[in-house]
């Protein structure tokens, strides 16, 4: 089992009385199927697995919920009773994350053989703090109002920590969050800028992971809510929104095929997850869809399990330019694995090299600016497509999940100016830019 668990309960966090988190009913046990009242708690009593919400889905007509959602605001609040939150939840201070741009790319579609008008990016970077991470911030923060928490923290490979940083601003929390001491600049001081305290720990993310675990069983973490540690059921569910999203943007339809990054694999378990609700509830048609998973090489522990036909996931020491997504022990890896071959779909890697020519494309020819992350998304997109795993003739969904300005050092050695003149026409001439 792949729950990374020291404690599993927190008992200074108050949840006396009712929790009023939606249509939230309970915790539900992964593995062993067993329930659990809603509280800072994720992994099983039992069996360790790890907790998901589990809901009392609205059970009524499609069409009234379809157009209560299209009434809604433009952020992720429109799809408020799918979701672990109070009812009023947008009327409390957060960042309204969401309801990012669906790019119809049909000049990356060209490059890429690709029918026209079947090709979109969902830019999550968009986002308040560019990157993806804010809808489950958004999400675990809810936990923690409902949970009596003070101070939010986190584990992150970068975008996470900025994304707390800013939620916990907003909200009026203290916010401490964990990194390794080695990121970006642009994400270090992204995660710095917004008043709590970042600490650097000397270590990959896992360490830093392992370390945030500790902490929880400690007397020194008490009162903290881990967004992605001891809220994580809560956290996780703010990935649904960007399946619940791409549906609604392309007329309440679901693509057939999305491409999707593996961190800890959160995001794409939580996409799946997503989708069949939206199923289960009525308001798309059942119909089927592949997910594909995209890694780096220098970080593919799902992928070469996948191509080995691997049930488990063995640990890796991350080496690449794509660190966001540099997480060697995914806690989600072995339900990747599985909701990659149910759906027919795949997990594939690309060297740094084609992460860096994949920014440029998508950069050259839609205007979009990603993070490394993104560039691994769409060379594994380019991969498969090139190799006939993605049908060029069907819909496809590529989810960018952050900004480029956090990972210029990914593309700054390889881009520049043209040229540099002298302010005159002859200097411009002879520079060949005539
Ligand atoms: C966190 C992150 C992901 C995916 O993370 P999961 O842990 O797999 O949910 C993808 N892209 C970026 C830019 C991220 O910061
Ligand atoms: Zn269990």
């Amino acid at each position: 089992m792949a729950a990374q668990t020291v404690a599993t309960t927190n008992d200074s966090a108050d949840t006396s009385g009712t929790v009023d988190l939606g249509p939230a009913s309970g915790l539900s046990c992964r593995e062993c199927g067993e329930r659990f009242a809603l509280g800072p708690i994720f992994a099983c009593e039992i069996c360790f697995g790890p907790l998901e919400v589990a809901y009392d889905l609205p059970s009524g007509d499609p069409e009234t919920l379809r157009k209560q959602i299209e009434s809604g605001p433009a952020n992720i609040w429109r799809y408020a009773p799918l979701l672990p939150v109070p009812a009023d939840v947008a009327s409390k201070p957060n960042l309204n994350p969401g309801w990012t741009q669906l790019v119809q790319a049909d000049n990356l579609a060209r490059e890429l053989g690709v029918e026209p008008g079947k090709l979109f990016v969902k830019d999550d970077s968009g986002n308040p703090t560019h990157s993806f991470k804010d809808r489950v911030v958004a999400q675990a923060l809810e936990a923690a109002r409902a949970f009596g928490f003070t101070t939010l923290s986190c584990s992150s490979t970068g975008n996470l920590a900025g994304a707390v940083g800013a939620a916990a601003a907003r909200a009026g929390f203290r916010s401490c969050v964990f990194i390794p001491h080695d990121l970006e600049q642009g994400k270090v001081v992204m995660a710095a800028v917004y008043g709590g305290e970042l600490v650097g720990i000397e270590g990959n993310y896992d360490d830093v992971n392992r370390f945030c675990s500790e902490l929880i069983g400690d007397p020194a973490g008490e009162g903290w809510g881990f967004v992605n540690v001891n809220l994580r059921p809560y956290y996780g569910e703010g990935s649904k929104t960007l399946a619940y999203e791409i549906c609604e943007q392309l007329g309440w339809r679901i693509p057939d095929q999305i491409v999707i990054p593996i961190a800890s694999g959160s995001q794409l378990t939580k996409i799946d997850k997503g989708l069949q609700e939206l199923i289960k509830i009525g308001l798309v048609e059942d119909k089927p869809y592949k997910i594909f998973g995209a890694q780096a090489e220098g970080c593919s522990p799902v992928s070469v399990a996948f191509k080995a036909g691997h049930d488990v996931v063995r640990p890796q020491k991350p080496d690449t330019i794509a660190k966001s997504l540099a997480i060697g022990n995914p806690a989600d890896g072995p339900y990747v694995l599985d909701i990659c071959r149910r759906t027919g779909g795949a997990v594939e890697d690309v060297t740094d090299e084609q992460i860096v020519d994949a920014i440029k494309l998508l950069a050259r020819t839609e205007g979009v600016f990603t993070e490394t992350a993104g560039g691994t998304t769409l060379g594994v997109a380019k991969k498969l497509i090139e190799s006939g795993a993605i049908d060029p003739c069907l819909t496809t969904v590529v989810i960018n999940t952050g900004d480029g300005l956090k990972t210029l050092d990914a593309v700054a050695p390889t881009t520049g100016m043209s040229a540099v003149i002298r302010p005159n026409l002859d200097s411009f001439r002879e520079a060949g830019l005539a």
